[in-house]
């Protein structure tokens, strides 16, 4: 349950109070993979994603993340937990 995902990151559209990430999943990957592949690649197709090692925890970023009020927020099969 992603009820366990703690997450600052207040402007997501999966942000909730108490710094809660409501997503059904997310995926986290390396800054340079989450640059080069399209938002619809995101938690459901995890399996699909090669495997990114990085050096710190400042070269990894949640790929979930979409802006709050976005039109991309149906593009990748990830949904909001009520
Ligand atoms: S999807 Fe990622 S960035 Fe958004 S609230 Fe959840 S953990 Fe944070």
């Amino acid at each position: 349950m992603n009820q366990h995902i703690h997450c600052s990151v207040s402007n997501c559209h999966y942000w909730n109070q108490g710094n809660k990430c409501q997503a059904n999943e997310i995926v986290v990957v390396s800054d340079s993979l989450a640059d080069k592949y399209p938002d619809n690649i995101d938690a459901p197709k995890a399996a699909t994603i090669p495997a990114t090692p990085a050096n710190t925890c400042m070269a990894t970023c949640c790929k979930t993340f979409v802006e709050q009020g976005s039109n991309k927020t149906n593009v990748d099969g990830v949904t909001k937990l009520s």
